[in-house]
């Protein structure tokens, strides 16, 4: 049977330091969603060379997702899309930390993207776009209801995470999980892990491990705890290798703050 969603895979070659990494994007339709990270540039321009891509559209900024479109845009010339803060965001890109860097590569500024917030056609198929915001403001899901596909970015990646950018939100990424679980989702497509199944289990664990978390976490900071007494508390491990390669940008104690911060915005 011919294969609706071609996925395409680019891995961070291993070194010392880094651990191996893939990112993926994925093509259907016409429509490629994400566009790789600058560092496999050379793989990404061949592997997308005879696509028939008629449009792009990003799941967020961040250059992991995006590292490829400046070149992309050179190339072919066909309309690209993204959340209006994405939009924004391209024309002027965040810089990205060392470790990040070094992984992924640098981030290209892209203007002329146009945003959208409904929907996306291709010939066969019309997307949702769900707005989930957490893990970056600009985040969306792509869900097409009549195949029951979710294309959920960084939305989940794994059940567990050890650290968080600083400008992450838990709670938001707790409304998010619970608002894509709201849809009839038979197979997903994530930007980092292989898997496409249970996507019901799959997510619920996430949310309850980000849910359990925030719980605990702001419980322990109305006790008085601070953020990294909090973390010896529950046993929570530093990422120091993560954390002084990003100059702090990641790390353990970036996810208790936000905790934190996200129950004194609520309060
Ligand atoms: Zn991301």
């Amino acid at each position: 049977m011919e294969e609706l969603v071609q996925r395409f895979r680019f891995v961070v070659p291993q070194s010392k330091t880094i651990p191996q990494m893939g990112v993926n994007a994925f093509f259907v339709d016409g429509l490629l969603i994400d566009t790789g990270h600058r560092n496999a540039q050379k793989q990404v321009m061949k592997a997308f060379g005879d696509l028939p891509i008629e449009q792009i559209i990003l799941t967020h900024h961040h250059e992991d997702h995006t590292g490829n479109l400046a070149a992309l845009k050179q190339k072919i010339n066909v309309p690209m899309y993204a959340h209006a803060y994405c939009a924004k965001l391209m024309e002027s890109p965040p810089p990205v930390c060392f470790i990040e860097r070094k992984t992924w590569g640098a981030n290209t500024a892209v203007s002329g993207i146009q945003p959208v917030d409904k929907t996306i056609e291709t010939n066969r198929y019309k997307f949702h776009i769900v707005h989930t915001p957490g893990h970056s403001e600009d985040h969306i899901c792509l869900y097409e209801p009549n195949q029951g596909w979710l294309f959920s970015g960084d939305l989940y990646v794994h059940h567990y995470i050890r650290y968080f950018m600083a400008t992450e939100s838990v709670i938001e990424q707790i409304e998010s999980l619970k608002k894509v679980l709201k849809l009839d989702v038979h197979r997903y497509f994530c930007s980092h892990s292989f898997k496409e199944d249970s996507f019901v289990e799959r997510f619920t664990k996430k949310l309850q491990f980000l849910e359990n978390f925030y719980g605990i976490v702001v419980e322990l900071h109305q006790k008085g705890f601070s953020p990294s007494s909090i973390m010896k508390e529950i046993k929570m491990k530093e990422q120091w290798l993560i954390r002084l390669l990003s100059g702090g940008w990641l790390s353990g104690i970036n996810m208790v703050r936000s905790a934190i911060r996200d129950a004194e915005r609520n309060s």
